[in-house]
């Protein structure tokens, strides 16, 4: 095993990486300063859903930070691009030699993306970018390879779509609940967890825009 890269913080994409040597752990550097404020909180969390699974499981945190630029290591050439927007720190890889693209957790396929630590505006900007990688295989961090760039497009438009109904509900005057129950576009109800998904990026967006758009109150001039 020649490297070991995290592409962002979450739990589902890095709790197990004590099973590699850990001087091999590699990831950027708000990855890193991400586990260390998150780390421990994710694990709690964890160890309450998946009790007895857990077990023996600890945050690990890298031994180097990642840099832009290429990398040759194990026979490959890897073009190691730190970037933003499902986090505030996320990887995507690029074997220049095979053409394979790995996304993380910046493309899903098939699946709702997730969005408790996106910032949607820089997102989109960072898929634009991974869209114009001329790669001939795609890993997202969710859902199937592919030979094409289906999971960008994908996820690029659940993203604007969402955004869109978040905001025009909060326009409209709805609370959170009357939000929730909100229509989306036809062609993306078919996509795995939907609605799940859905309904807790309202709860993550609602605040940031309740923050930005209303009034304060009680005394607290903005
Ligand atoms: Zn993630």
């Amino acid at each position: 095993m020649a490297r070991v890269y995290l592409t962002h913080f979450h739990p589902d994409h890095v709790f197990g990486n004590q099973g590699f040597d850990a001087g091999k752990i590699t990831a950027p550097e708000g990855v890193i300063t991400g586990l260390k404020d998150l780390g421990n909180s994710f694990s709690d969390a964890m160890y309450y859903i998946a009790r007895d699974w857990m077990r023996g499981t600890e945050v690990v945190l890298p031994s180097t930070a990642v840099i832009e630029g290429i990398e040759d290591i194990g026979g490959r050439r890897l073009r190691l691009m730190p970037r933003a927007g499902h986090t505030s720190s996320d990887l995507a890889i690029y074997d220049e030699i095979s053409g394979l693209l790995i996304a993380g957790d910046l493309a899903f396929l098939d699946r709702a993306p997730t969005t408790p630590h996106a910032d949607i505006a820089t997102w989109t900007t960072t898929l634009g970018e991974l869209n114009s990688i001329d790669c001939n295989r795609l890993v997202p961090g969710h859902g199937p390879a592919e030979t094409g760039k289906r999971a960008i497009a994908q996820t690029r438009d659940w993203l604007l779509a969402i955004r869109d109904v978040i905001e025009r509900c909060f326009n409209e005057g709805l609370d959170m609940t009357e939000a929730m129950a909100a229509p989306l576009p036809a062609g993306l109800q078919q996509i795995a967890l939907a609605r799940y998904e859905f309904t807790r990026s309202v709860m993550h967006l609602y605040p940031k825009l309740e923050s930005a758009k209303l009034p304060s109150v009680g005394g607290r001039e903005k």
